[in-house]
């Protein structure tokens, strides 16, 4: 296959099914799947939990230069270990989404972050999946995709999701807040949210995750 010791980048909004599409082609490729946004929701919680201001000066620098994050990939997610402590769980509420949409935007966060994450994708066969993967943190990548849903399609995924898991769900809340998430993640100057020039974009609104890997694979052969 043509990608060995290659990088996948996939980027895209939340909700686009990046998590799903991204294990099921790093299982496919027998690559590591790396899961960036799990990284910028361990630094939120960490910074609520240190009760520092999310902005930029000495306190957050010095919590960045504390900071003990392990990622281990496992089958059906990846397991994120925040200064020894497993906080999968933890991280993965709507609420931490919206704190690490926050930190996410200030440029020591982002420095910290890419830098690790340029770290973790090195030994190269890594499908790496985020918002800047192939605009920022893996340029040279030969192979990205961008994967995009309309808002409302996104929502009624989400919503779906959680009323299965018998949750309780807002649709019209959820809609609010993919649309804020998007806002926030696409206008900040650092490292908007946006497709890389030379990404594959796919619309999944109407494929599911196993047609979508079927186009990237597709595409991979073929190059
Ligand atoms: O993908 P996920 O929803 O877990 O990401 C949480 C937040 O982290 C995103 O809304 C985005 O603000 C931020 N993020 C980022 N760059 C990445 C991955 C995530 O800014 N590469």
């Amino acid at each position: 296959m043509a990608v060995a010791n290659g990088i996948v980048t996939i980027d895209g909004p939340s909700g686009a099914g990046k998590s799903t599409v991204s294990q099921q082609l790093a299982a496919r490729l027998g690559y590591t799947y790396l899961d960036t946004g799990a990284m910028y929701r361990a630094v939120g919680l960490k910074v609520i939990r240190s009760g520092i201001e999310p902005q930029e000066g000495p306190p957050l620098e010095r919590l960045l230069a504390d900071l003990d994050l392990t990622l281990a990939p496992g089958v059906n997610e990846t397991r994120v270990l925040l200064d020894g402590e497993d906080v999968s769980r933890a991280i993965r509420t709507a609420e931490m989404g919206m704190v690490a949409s926050r930190v996410s935007a200030l440029p020591p966060v982002r420095r910290t972050l890419t830098a690790l994450q340029q770290k973790l994708g090195q030994q190269g066969r890594v499908v790496a999946e985020g918002r800047d993967m192939g605009t920022v943190v893996f340029p040279d990548a030969p192979y990205k995709f961008y994967l995009d849903a309309s808002p409302e399609e996104r929502a009624r995924r989400r919503h779906e999701q959680l009323l299965e898991k018998g949750l309780p769900s807002d649709y019209q809340e959820i809609l609010a807040q993919i649309i804020k998430r998007d806002h926030d993640d696409s206008a900040r100057s650092l490292a908007p949210l946006k497709p890389a020039a030379d990404a594959v974009i796919i619309d999944s609104s109407q494929v599911d995750a196993e047609g979508v890997v079927s186009l990237m694979l597709k595409h991979i052969n073929a190059s």
